[in-house]
């Protein structure tokens, strides 16, 4: 389900930011064992792992790339 991408680096535009994607998933879990079932459906949210610890190219730090991703609008 996890998909790995290599997206551009959002301050040099080289192609060396390794990430990680996890899309959203519905996960249906059971609760009350005595009194009545119930179904629950709980929405696990996607997320965006970046794996790389910094740009190869242009040495930012994954801190500082997640940031601008963020104002970008990517994650
Ligand atoms: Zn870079």
């Amino acid at each position: 389900m996890i998909r790995k991408l290599i997206w551009e680096c959002p301050f040099c535009s080289a192609e060396t930011i390794k990430v990680a994607i996890r899309p959203t998933v519905n996960i249906v879990k059971r609760t009350g064992m005595r009194s009545g079932k119930k179904t629950q459906l709980i929405k696990s949210s996607g997320e965006t792992i970046i794996l790389s610890e910094e740009c190869s190219n242009c040495k930012k730090s994954r801190k500082e790339i997640m940031k601008k991703y963020k104002e970008i609008g990517y994650i």
